[in-house]
């Protein structure tokens, strides 16, 4: 079997595997990213980068670059409840240099975030190569092994980062104990296309409990139909016109098209979870991102999360990983640091679960919810979730060294 020795392992190229594996290599540090994907392009990812992510590129020198790419920018959330457009989040005054959020698929973000890392010498990106379980000593973490078109390889580091996801091999190889926090919803995720006169942006359609999410990908719509969980075989029994209808009740400008739908295997079912490690480290073992603490979609912050995990994790440890392996304690300062944000977050997306599954969102046929109407009538008011989604709660700063060439 294939040896490798390098300083980091950081299993899974999403969001913040990608941007640990930037930072480290940026930092001087050896960093091999191990993703079991030939590719990035998947459709469950999220597309949102939010004004601290951008702030993050402005801070590293990438955002004029960034801008370059396909994107659309949203100023303003806006959602239809119950038959009303009501704006919910105005990002136009928060403290940062892009005052929106930018919609770009997940693929093209991570391509771009790749091929920067790329430059670094000390970066590797290995495709395709699926890790498959821990290797210890003396009950350290010291590598990992993993399956590749060429055959099983082990990778020996001073420090394995976890960062796979909501299925993280990591996290169940280390026997971490997981928290979970009921969800009462699951997404069923499908295309539809777009049209000339469709409205540009991307829409959240909130309906007496129903919500419909509609991301704009160009030329099709990537639709997230929120539904009670355990309930996609009961839709199914009532069958696709039924479904189809369903949708087009909702978003009426969908409803010469949503016969596109003619089969289940195009409505993929994406379970929503919500849970956390109680010890997101072990020696030599450091979970970060989802894979610490898998996120829902509600309020699209699970990537800028992932991402900030990954700053915290580099500016705390990619000084000392220049030198040699990190201590345990390094590795908790990581978990303090980042677990307030996190509960934080987990528990308003939770908050918000309770109201969409028991309907409590919708107080009345057409009447708004108390909350949306503050905001609706006190513009001042939409600055809060605008801070809450755009920036987050403690917001990081890049402060990990840059390698002197
Ligand atoms: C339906 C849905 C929609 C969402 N929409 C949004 C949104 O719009 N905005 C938002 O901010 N958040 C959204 N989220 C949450 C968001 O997707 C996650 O919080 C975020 O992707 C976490 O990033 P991550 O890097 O920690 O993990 P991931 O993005 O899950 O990346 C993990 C990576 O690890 C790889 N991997 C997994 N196992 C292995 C292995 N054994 N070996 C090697 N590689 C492996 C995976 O292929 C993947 O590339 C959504 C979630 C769901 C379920």
């Amino acid at each position: 079997m294939e040896q490798i020795q390098t300083r980091c392992v950081v299993v899974g190229g999403g969001p913040a595997g990608m941007m640990l594996g930037f930072l480290l290599a940026r930092a001087g540090v050896e960093v091999m990213v191990l993703e079991k994907h030939a590719d990035f392009f998947r459709d469950f990812r999220g597309d949102t980068i939010h004004p601290s992510t951008l702030e993050l590129m402005h801070q590293l020198g990438l955002l004029e670059e960034f801008l370059r790419q396909p994107h659309q920018e949203t100023r303003e959330l806006r959602g239809t409840i119950n038959g009303h457009t009501v704006p919910i989040a105005d990002f136009s005054k928060l403290p940062t240099h892009c005052k929106f959020i930018a919609f770009m698929p997940q693929w093209d973000f991570l391509n771009f975030l790749s091929g920067h890392a790329r430059k670094f010498p000390e970066f590797h990106l290995c495709m395709q190569y699926e890790v498959t379980d821990l290797l210890t000593a003396s009950g350290r973490v010291t590598g990992v092994r993993a399956n590749t078109p060429q055959g099983e390889v082990e990778v020996r580091a001073d420090l394995v980062i976890g960062a796979d996801g909501r299925h993280a091999t990591t996290r169940l190889r280390a026997h971490f104990e997981v928290q979970e926090f009921g969800v009462p919803i699951d997404v069923l995720w499908m295309r539809i296309s777009k049209r000339k006169p469709d409205p540009a942006q991307s829409l959240g359609f909130f309906d007496r409990g129903k919500l419909l999410v509609l991301l704009d990908r160009r030329d099709y719509w990537q639709c997230g139909v929120v539904i009670p969980k355990g309930d996609l075989e009961e839709i199914k029994a009532r069958g696709l016109p039924a479904f189809q209808d369903y949708i087009a009740t909702m978003a009426t400008f969908l409803r010469d098209r949503v016969t596109e739908l003619d089969d289940w295997s195009k409505i993929k079912l994406l379970t929503v979870q919500i849970n956390r490690l109680r010890e997101w480290c072990r020696e030599g073992l450091l979970c970060i991102g989802d894979a610490a603490h898998a996120m829902s979609p509600a309020g699209g912050v699970g990537i800028n999360l992932a991402i900030q995990d990954a700053v915290a994790t580099a500016n705390l440890l990619a000084e000392k990983l220049r030198q040699g392996p990190v201590s345990l304690e390094d590795l908790r300062a990581v978990q303090k640091r980042r677990e307030w944000p996190t509960r934080l977050i987990q528990r308003m997306q939770v908050f918000i679960h309770r109201r969409i599954a028991t309907g409590k969102a919708s107080s009345g046929k057409t009447k708004l919810p108390f909350v949306v109407w503050l905001l609706k009538t006190f513009p001042v008011l939409r600055q809060l979730p605008a801070r809450f989604i755009g920036i987050g709660p403690r917001p990081e700063r890049v402060r990990s060294p840059a390698k002197e060439n």
